[in-house]
């Protein structure tokens, strides 16, 4: 295993925590501890950014709306917060910029399951939610007819 940091055995590197790999949750956990003050060593069997992870990619989506369960919802609510301060970091702005607010779009008939829980969820939680009837949504969404 090398490390991609700088750092090998002969620096004394005096590590609080290691991480083994740099993709998504990796990152992410390094980042939370040395923003905690934790020392950080950092190991990757690839170089950074390499394109065999499962991060690799132009885009994610994430999203508010998890009907599997409304506990999902607070640590959504966290990871956004993140993706803010991530991007106001970046100081990436306009099409560069990382995040892009977006509506979600769930279709189906009202008694269909999924939407059930998805009623109950914005109930629970206080998530904006817009309906359509069929009319209506040919009319705002011509391409989805
Ligand atoms: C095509 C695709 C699309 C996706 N779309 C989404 C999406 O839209 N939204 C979403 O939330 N999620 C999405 N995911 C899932 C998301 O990308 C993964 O859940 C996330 O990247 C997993 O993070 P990870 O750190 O566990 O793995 P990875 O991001 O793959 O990182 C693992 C890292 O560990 C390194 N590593 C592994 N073993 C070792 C070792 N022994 N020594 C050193 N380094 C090692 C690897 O090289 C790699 O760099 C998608 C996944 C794929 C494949």
């Amino acid at each position: 295993m090398m490390s991609n940091y700088g750092f090998d055995k002969d620096d004394g590197f005096d590590a609080d925590v290691i991480v083994v790999g740099s993709g998504s949750m990796e990152s992410a956990a390094a980042d939370r501890l040395s923003e905690r003050g934790q020392k950080v060593l950092g190991f990757e069997q690839f170089h950074r950014g390499h394109d065999n992870g499962s991060y690799h990619g132009g885009s994610r989506i994430i999203r508010m709306s998890y009907f599997e369960h409304p506990d999902y919802v607070p640590l959504l609510r966290r990871a956004f917060e993140l993706w803010d301060e991530l991007e106001e970091d970046s100081q990436q702005r306009g099409w560069e910029q990382l995040v892009h607010y977006t509506g979600g779009l769930y279709a189906g008939l009202p008694v269909a399951p999924r939407l059930r829980d998805h009623e109950s969820l914005r109930w629970s939680m206080g998530l904006t939610t817009n309906y359509f009837l069929p009319t209506t949504f040919a009319l705002v969404f011509p391409t989805l007819r």
